[in-house]
Parts: structure tokens; sequence; C-alpha cells
């Protein structure tokens, strides 16, 4: 199958548009990996046949990730473009055996690499991997609304995912285990990767103070349907804040606790709720 007919490239495809499309792009703001299936990676050694000889360093350590391979955009790139010249935008690249490497099989065309955020992007996939195999989206985005609500909620998980479950009724089913925080870092490699992969260990959505989100999925759907529920309830959030009223009714933490034991939410995040 040629690469660009693959489910799994046009769902790539269709979710960046997707979130161009939700105005979460601006210039070449946010980047989105897939890790593929071995069917999938078997098809692009058939399509492709041989690699760029070229290995190069991730600068960061992913073991557990060795022989992978992933989708992902391009460094510099603009998400508008990942639907109008796909074989420039983005590129699919192979994991060396000590998780260290990669070299890329097919697109980047002209000299481009991964995403500046691939070693966080690797780092969040090392994590979801283990937990379940399953997992095999990580996508980041500059929503705007959840990107000002970093600014008057404290940068804690408790306050911001409460902030969330309190202002719409279908946030503590869609992520029951809550949202991570990590304070505002300088983005790229090291710290922030680190930071965010710890917090991947409890969370499926982390948020990057004044920056943007980080959401995991197992499918594209679920990536971006977690991105776009966060949005949408910290649009609705900055709208109520907006009027520096009192609120008159909200959702109350036994409220809450009623959805988490109608819906059966065993992981729920309790604590959260003291
Ligand atoms: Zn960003």
């Amino acid at each position: 199958m040629k690469i660009l007919d693959m489910p799994c490239v046009k769902g790539f495809i269709q979710l960046a548009q997707d979130g161009v499309d939700k105005g979460w792009h601006e210039m070449n703001g946010g980047n989105l990996s897939y890790r593929l299936t071995g069917m999938e990676k078997a098809n692009v050694k058939k399509e492709v046949k041989k690699p760029q000889k070229e290995w190069i360093d991730i600068c960061e350590s992913v073991p557990k990730l060795a022989g992978e391979f992933f989708i992902v955009t391009r460094t510099t790139g603009y998400m508008r473009n990942v639907m109008r010249t796909p074989e420039s935008a983005f590129g699919i690249v192979e994991i060396d055996s000590t998780g260290t490497k990669f070299r890329i099989w097919w697109g980047l065309v002209d000299g481009g690499r991964p995403t500046s955020e691939f070693p966080s992007h690797l780092k969040n996939h090392e994590v979801k991997f283990l937990q379940d195999p399953n997992n095999r989206v990580i996508y980041h985005a500059h929503p705007v609304n959840l990107i000002a609500m970093t600014f008057i909620v404290p940068l804690k998980a408790k306050d911001f995912t409460l902030a969330l479950w309190q202002i719409m009724t279908e946030c503590p089913v869609i992520f029951p285990k809550g949202i991570g925080v990590v304070p505002w870092m300088v983005p790229g490699k090291g710290e922030i990767a680190s930071a965010t992969s710890k917090l991947m260990e409890e969370y499926d959505i982390v948020v990057w103070a004044h920056h943007g989100l980080f959401c995991a999925g197992t499918t594209f759907d679920r990536a971006f349907g977690l991105m776009d529920t966060v949005e949408k309830s910290a649009d609705i959030f900055m709208k109520v804040a907006a009027t520096q009223k009192k609120r008159l009714s909200t959702i109350t933490k036994k409220d809450i606790a009623k959805i988490a034991k109608e819906f059966n939410l065993v992981n729920l995040r309790k604590q959260f709720l003291r």
C-alpha cells in the first residue's frame, strides 16, 4: 500500500488539519506523533525499501522504543501544510536498537527533521507504551483558552482538574484521571521532557503553563477529543471568569462524586474531591 494511502497516515493528516481548523496551530506551533503497528511498519519497509543511511541523535534515551517506527511532524514546519505537502511536512522515522538515535524512512524531504519536541514526544510515548501498547498518539497544540487559564488558575493538577470538572458535566467522564500541570519551562529536550513524561505516568493530559497542552491517546480520535474537550471547557471557564461575577451555581464536588458513581468511573481521582 502506498504510504499516503495507509489509514494511519490519513488519520495523522486529518488530525493535523482538524487542529488547524480549530485555530490551535499558529505559525509552526504544535506537533504530532504516532507509533506504527507491526503491520504498518512492515508496509513502510516494503514500500520504501531502504531508509536514509544517517542515524541522528535523539538527545534523549528511550530504550523501550527501540526498533519502533513513528510518524512525526517537521521542526519549523506548519501544521497547515500537513495536508497540502505531506512529504515535506512530516516523516516516518525508525528508532535504533539503543533508543538514542533515529533515521528517516519516508518524508521530511529537503533536509527536514522531526519537531524540536520529538524528545518530549518519545519520552511520553515510552511511558504510555509501557502502560498499554495500544497507546499510539501524542498530540501537542496551543489552544487559546487553555493557555489563558494558566494565567489565572494555580498551576497545580488538583486546581486545574477541578476547575474543568466543575465547568462542564462531561469532563469527569472524559478525563477521570484529571490533568497534570508542568510549570513554565523552556520547551524542547531535557527538563520539560522529563517533567512531562513523569506526569504522563499518572495522566493522559498535561498542561504546559503559558504554552499549550499535551494529550496522549490510543487513537487519533481519542487524542483530538481530549484536546477538544479540554479547550471547550477552558473556553466556558474563561467566559465565566471574564464576567467578574460570582458564580450563582456550579457543579459541586458532590455532584462529581455522583457522576463517578453513575458512570462507574473507577479511576476517577477521588483525592481531588476532598
Ligand atoms: Zn508548543
